[in-house]
């Protein structure tokens, strides 16, 4: 093994026999509005695909199956991209490392896999991801649970170390130092306590408030003070019945971070039958209508029996998520509900919220480390490139102007 990348909480640190390091590069923005900086000027650490490593610095790795096989219970595991983790539920004994292989850029199963070992094992040992990684994976990777990065032995080194000089947009923040650094932590600071005194009036105000959980990193922001403050607002959810695993998987890990019960709203059984017998399973994808119309099944209408009986409903929406959200305010009146609607991070950045998650270490979708960022149905999201438009990857075959869900459209008006 040529270079490993130890992530700290203080940042990476390189260890091992990685040759001399070359002059430092001067930090550049990964995106100067002409496209991504990174492909021009930084190298991603991109080794032929195939099996990465067979050793680890203690020795020789095992196999998944090699490990489930035999009979101690110590040295290291080498997972591949195939693996069935869950096959080492009570199993992992004292594995000293788990490496799990990036055979291939673009292939997340290794995201897959720290995730499940970290929230479903609760494995608590070292993780060290292998491979085929790009410089800002090697930062994301952090999030999912990996605390360490392996080179393997044909993969330049130099080129690594340079990468790693980078950062990404929109997982990593540019290191701002002195003044910038203090300034930046005081809009944080101030924007948090905006947002716990407008949750705290919203409360006072209605007895009946709600927050629509998509799960999303923005609504994870507003669980967090609501169970931080103790504020009597319930939390309710959408299962479309088309939802990622990993989205799934937060229901659970909330619930148990925070003491709540998030109520999870379903379609009608029957009405998605007659969608699919209409459309069938992915008509959405055949026109606009269809779309909207399997939206309408799966979450308008399991949205307005949540909604039965409330006085308010929250959302994490912001105005900088879509060309469609450019006008939201933070207080608007939904008038086919007649209700109030609160949108209490419209003007917060993706950069707000990126920073609050790390200060309150609030869970977050496994998605976004895979280059997701607005996170819906599992067939109607994709992951996006650094710099495109945060909704580029909902509803893709749409125009820019169609996408919403209708969860949010039905006869607002500010104020
Ligand atoms: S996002 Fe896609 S799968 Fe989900 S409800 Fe809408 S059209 Fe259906």
């Amino acid at each position: 093994m040529s270079l490993i990348v130890e992530l700290d909480a203080d940042g990476p640190v390189v260890r091992g026999g990685a040759p001399e390091r070359p002059p430092p590069k001067p930090a550049v923005p990964a995106n100067d509005g002409h496209g991504d900086v990174r492909k021009k000027t930084v190298p991603v650490i991109k080794p032929p695909a195939g099996p990465s490593a067979s050793e680890w610095e203690g020795g020789k790795y095992v196999s998944l199956q090699e490990w489930l096989d035999g009979e101690g219970d110590e040295g290291a595991i080498l997972l591949q991209p195939a693996d069935d983790v869950r096959a080492l539920d009570g199993r992992i004994g004292n594995a000293a490392l788990i490496s799990v292989d990036f055979h291939r850029i673009g292939d997340g199963r290794g995201y897959t896999h720290a995730f499940l070992l970290r929230n479903r094992l609760n494995y608590r040992g070292r993780l060290r991801a292998l491979g085929a990684v790009t410089a800002d994976q090697v930062f994301a990777m952090a999030r999912v649970g990996f605390d360490s990065f392996a080179l393997r032995a044909d993969q330049d080194a130099n080129a690594a170390l340079a990468a790693l000089g980078t950062f990404s947009v929109p997982y990593q923040s540019a290191p701002v130092a002195g003044a910038a650094a203090a300034r930046a932590a005081a809009n944080s600071a101030a924007r948090v306590r905006l947002l716990e005194r407008a949750l705290g009036a919203i409360a006072a105000r209605h007895e009946r408030a709600a927050l629509a959980s998509s799960l999303s990193a923005e609504d994870l922001v507003i669980t967090d003070v609501i169970a931080r403050l103790g504020l009597p607002i319930d939390v309710f959810t959408l299962d479309t019945g088309r939802l990622h695993e990993e989205t799934l998987a937060l229901i659970p890990q909330i619930e148990q971070r925070y003491g709540l019960d998030i109520a999870v709203f379903r379609p009608n059984e029957s009405a998605v039958a007659a969608y699919v017998a209409a459309h069938g399973r992915d008509g959405f994808y055949d026109g606009v209508a269809q779309r909207k119309r399997c939206c309408a099944v799966r979450k308008v209408e399991p949205l307005a029996r949540a909604l039965a009986g409330r006085d308010a409903w929250i959302s994490g929406q912001r105005r900088e998520q879509a060309v469609t959200r450019g006008a939201l305010a933070e207080a608007e009146h939904d008038a086919e509900r007649n209700m109030r609607k609160y949108n209490p991070l419209a003007d917060w950045a993706w950069a707000d919220v990126l920073a609050y998650a790390e200060r309150f270490d609030i869970p977050m979708n496994a998605l976004y480390a895979r280059g997701y960022v607005s996170i819906g149905c599992e067939p109607c999201t994709k992951a996006i490139r650094p710099g495109e438009d945060p909704r580029a990857g909902r509803w893709w075959w749409e125009n820019q102007d169609s996408k919403e869900c209708g969860l949010h459209t039905t006869s607002l008006t500010s104020r």
